[in-house]
């Protein structure tokens, strides 16, 4: 393993340094817990890391009876007794390592498994807010590569740690067995050649990190000057000299830095090399000297046993000097799972929530406010009422708040000040579950899964039988489509949804809703256009859908509108008009300005005209 580990390079960076997490009880025990339901397991690892520690070490140990017993006794039967136990041992550790490996991924399989779905679960729960408001990538990366880090740390920091240590302990209690002087000798020798290696490779990775900001300027270069556009401007304005000449200083300092870079890598070898020969000199300097001048029972075995057993050190103390840095970026890893898991969801159901027996679909707003930041209000004394069966269209200006209105409903949102109703209850009251079973969304952008048609429509009743599907598809005047093609239902989508048309998608869509069956429907018109023959599709599918039922139809369109029993006009987060299509028409306010710019031009291209408008418009 590098020093370091395979977290990355072996020293933390600026801003690892700054963002050092705080290692508290608190964490350990938090950590703990996660290890906890397979502690049986980690118990076996650890007396199978103590053993193969012992048999790895037992070679050394037995070359000393090798020289002793063997070659200087001259007994060829102790020396092959000897030899042939040793081998034996060797391969017993590394069986027994082909089970520690197997055991320590199986644990960290299971711990990241159980990591990863909490994390899933609990993602389920935020709320909007935190979907819109955090980068879809971070929340990606919390999910797989912080939650495969935790598979490293327990694979490797933590292994390291145990198997490192383990073989240290056990050495240097072998040793002292040996010799106790000489035993002291070999450990005053470690610190030699641990520094340097770790100044080496500080080192080294200065230089690295130069290197690769040199080549990223060089690449940077041939990118901008090599490519087609690139040539030209060169070209046109004569720069092919000075370009050469930028180009050849920045190759001049690329070689010096590989050069150095090289160099580097041979003064570490030659610090190891050298430091790891000083030790093994020492113990035999020192070992002759006692064996010939003060204790004669010191054999030339034992002296070889603590030059053995030295050359063992070696790699763990420097692991265990590099895994500091291993150990502060696990803590730094779990600490950022455990913030994900500690974020309360924003939007929850009430511990006494309700769940009404049957369901009317009538929505009342009572002076509701609503900011997505304090500092900017969108919604502003929102107060109307829907009645079962009854349809409500919403217009207004681009931004003035239409979605968001709606998105309180079924509570992707909460108020900030007021009350939504559903069926006469306040929402934040009712069993969440219910409140979304119960409406409909058909909202402006379609999503819709990579999956079949099917599959797509069955999200909405998992067990709608053939006849429920290709009826809900005729009526929301998508059959057509799905018959003509080869696999009919069955036929692939794309990534969401992307081998369809925009008309289609929502057609779609509307079929799915038209198998939830909800009490309340919600119809977020496109503002994209459309032509007019989709246009049609949709306006057919969707008016015999809102004559039945209690609807909210967020309306962008004049078909769509003329539909509803009541328009609701809102401006700046406020209903400045409400009444039906006449009375609003005659009244001669912000409809009919609307009315007049925007229906009459569009009806000359259309025959259902876009009735959307942007803001200054009006
Ligand atoms: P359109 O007809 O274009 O869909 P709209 O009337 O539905 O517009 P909303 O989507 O409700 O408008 O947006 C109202 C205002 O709230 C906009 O100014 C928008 O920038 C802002 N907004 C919308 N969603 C968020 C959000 N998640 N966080 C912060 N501000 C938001």
């Amino acid at each position: 393993m590098p020093p370091g580990g395979r977290l990355g390079p072996g020293y933390l960076t600026e801003e690892e340094k700054k963002n050092q997490p705080k290692v508290t009880k608190g964490l350990l025990l938090r950590i703990y817990s996660y290890l906890k339901p397979y502690r049986k397991q980690m118990a076996l690892v650890l007396l199978a890391i103590l053993i193969s520690a012992v048999l790895t070490l037992m070679p050394s140990v037995l070359t000393g009876k090798i020289i002793d017993e063997g070659l200087i006794a001259k007994n060829m039967k102790a020396l092959l007794m000897f030899i042939g136990l040793s081998f034996g041992l060797t391969l017993v550790a590394n069986l027994i390592g082909i089970l520690e490996s197997y055991l320590n991924t199986w644990i960290a399989q299971h711990i990241t498994f159980d990591m990863r779905n909490k994390m899933y679960k609990h993602l389920q729960t935020m709320s909007q807010r935190f979907f819109t408001s955090n980068n879809q990538g971070d929340i990606i990366t919390r999910m797989t590569s912080d939650i495969s880090g935790v598979q490293t740390v327990i694979t490797n920091t933590l292994a390291s740690i145990l198997s490192n240590s383990i073989t240290l302990i056990v050495a240097m209690v072998l040793m002292f067995r040996e010799n106790w002087i000489l035993a002291l000798v070999g450990i005053a020798v470690v610190p030699l050649f641990a520094i340097p290696t770790r100044n080496a490779g500080k080192r080294r990775w200065v230089i690295t990190k130069d290197s690769q900001a040199c080549n990223d300027e060089i690449n940077g270069i041939l990118n901008e000057t090599l490519s087609v556009s690139g040539q030209l401007l060169v070209k046109l304005f004569g720069m092919e000299e000075k370009e050469y000449r930028k180009y050849e200083t920045v190759n001049r300092k690329m070689i010096g830095l590989n050069i150095k870079e090289s160099m580097a890598g041979r003064w570490f070898r030659m610090a190891l090399g050298t430091f790891t020969n000083i030790g093994p000199m020492l113990i035999y300097l020192i070992g002759g000297l006692i064996m010939m001048r003060y204790d004669s029972s010191v054999t030339v075995g034992q002296i070889s046993v603590l030059v053995a057993l030295l050359g063992k050190m070696y790699m763990p103390v420097n692991q265990l000097l590099n895994i500091q840095v291993d150990w502060i970026r696990s803590m730094a890893l779990f600490t950022r799972i455990f913030e994900y898991y500690d974020m309360k969801p924003e939007i929850e159901n009430a511990p006494d929530a309700i769940r009404p027996q049957s369901v009317r679909g009538e929505v009342e707003f009572k002076n509701v406010r609503f900011y997505y930041e304090p500092e900017r209000e969108i919604l502003k004394n929102i107060s109307f009422k829907l009645d079962k069966g009854k349809c409500i269209a919403i217009v207004g200006p681009s931004g003035s708040g239409k979605s968001t209105l709606i998105n309180l409903i079924p509570r992707l949102y909460d108020v900030i000040d007021g009350t939504v109703l559903f069926d006469g209850e306040d929402v934040r009251k009712l069993d969440l579950n219910f409140l979304r079973e119960n409406i409909g969304i058909v909202s402006q952008e379609t999503y819709l899964f990579n999956g079949t048609i099917r599959e797509n429509l069955l999200y909405a009743k998992p067990d709608a039988t053939e006849e429920e599907l290709i009826d809900a598809c005729k009526r929301a005047n998508i059959y057509d489509f799905i018959e003509k093609q080869e696999t009919g239902l069955d036929t692939v989508v794309g990534n969401r949804g992307l081998k369809l048309s925009g008309g289609e998608k929502q057609r779609i869509s509307i079929a799915r809703i038209l198998l939830k069956d909800p009490a309340l429907l919600i119809f977020d018109e496109a503002t994209s256009a459309l032509d007019s023959i989709s246009e049609q599709k949709i306006q057919d599918a969707i008016e015999p859908l809102i004559a039945s039922r209690t609807g909210i139809l967020i309306a962008h369109r004049l078909s769509t509108i003329l539909a509803a029993d009541e328009i609701l006009v809102i401006k700046d987060g406020e209903i400045t008009e409400r009444g039906t299509h006449q009375e609003l028409v005659s009244a001669g306010g912000v409809y009919t300005q609307l009315y007049e710019t925007q229906f009459s031009k569009a009806a000359a291209v259309s025959s259902a005209p876009d009735f959307s408008y942007s803001e200054g418009e009006t």
